[in-house]
């Protein structure tokens, strides 16, 4: 297997993309890992790490090892981003003809990069890496994320393939298409299926950490999530044009009835009537106005 990825490699190189928020644990093991799996690969290699801006001596241990290793580079963030960001900056200093976004600590196996390696050199532009069991998640952060993914590819028209994180190979015509996206706001999960390309999927087993706590707590997942949905779906805002519609059609029925009834049946509550009427129609109109104004 390993064979056949040597026999065609040509000058190509290889890029991992690693961002590293304070896993200083991990990252002795995590270097001793994935070079013993790139020996056996004979493309150039480069190993992009990004400093998340972490408050351990990530920084330190990774200036180390880029002295040591000129495979190794590094970005280092002036304070804590995010992943995402950290994936940004660490495509744009990618200079691989294959690209390979991994978690520093070890959950995504280096040993699955030779079989990605063979199924980009048949000719497929993005090889998902699947995971066929998330044991090691909780059953919380199991069920959600599953929940997510399912609501995200009913609400949005890019798909994202069902126990894929970010884990993947791809080659750099893709690359270069996520990088001519201007979003502020990354989703790099929704961003890096958007490209579309020919694309194929090899299956993993999920490990737990090998060193050290996930970085993502329930309420950094749930802002995750948001972000996701309010920058692949324009359903929220068609929501808001219904809704107000809604709102304001009622309203509108809602004023004819008090109306009619203040004529015909005296006034009960002096400027009840008339302030009711108001708020209602004119929140309807609002929210669909506002819904009309930021989709177009
Ligand atoms: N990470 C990062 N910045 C952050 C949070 C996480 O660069 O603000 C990195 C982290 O160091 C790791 C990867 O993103 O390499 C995945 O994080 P983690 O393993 O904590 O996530 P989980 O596997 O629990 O989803
Ligand atoms: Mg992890």
């Amino acid at each position: 297997m390993n064979n056949n990825v040597q026999k065609n490699s040509t000058n190509k190189k290889l890029s991992l993309l690693v961002p590293m928020y304070n896993e200083s644990s991990v990252i002795p093991v995590f270097f001793e890992t994935v070079l013993k799996v790139l020996e056996t690969v004979s493309y150039e290699i480069e190993i992009v790490c990004v400093n998340d801006g972490s408050t351990d001596n990530t920084l330190e241990l990774l200036k180390g090892y880029a002295e040591k290793d000129k495979r190794i580079k590094l970005v280092s963030f002036s304070r804590n981003f995010g992943k995402e960001p950290a994936m940004t900056a660490a495509l744009d200093f990618a200079t691989g003809d294959a690209i390979v976004p991994i978690d520093a600590d070890l959950q995504d196996p280096p040993e699955l990069i030779h079989e990605m390696l063979e199924e980009w050199e048949q000719g497929f532009d993005v090889v998902f890496a699947r995971r066929s069991s998330r044991d090691a998640d909780s059953i919380v952060k199991r069920s959600t994320a599953a929940w997510f993914y399912s609501l995200f590819n009913k609400m949005s028209d890019t798909y994202i393939p069902s126990n894929v994180g970010d884990y993947r190979l791809m080659d750099r015509k893709v690359v270069e298409v996520i990088k001519k996206l201007p979003e502020k706001d990354r989703f790099m999960k929704g961003l890096f299926c958007w490209p579309g390309f020919k694309s194929t999927t090899v299956e993993f087993e999920r490990p737990e950490r090998a060193e050290g706590e996930t970085k993502f707590n329930m309420w950094k997942l749930w802002n995750f999530a948001i972000s996701g949905i309010a920058s692949f779906s324009t359903m929220p805002i068609r929501l808001g044009i219904y809704l107000g519609l809604i709102i304001s059609a009622a309203s509108f029925v809602y004023g004819l009835f008090i109306i009619t009834k203040t004529l015909f049946m005296g006034v009960d509550v002096p400027g009840y009537a008339s302030i009711m009427v108001a708020v209602l129609f004119l929140g309807g109109i609002q929210l669909f106005f506002l819904g009309c104004w930021v989709s177009t």
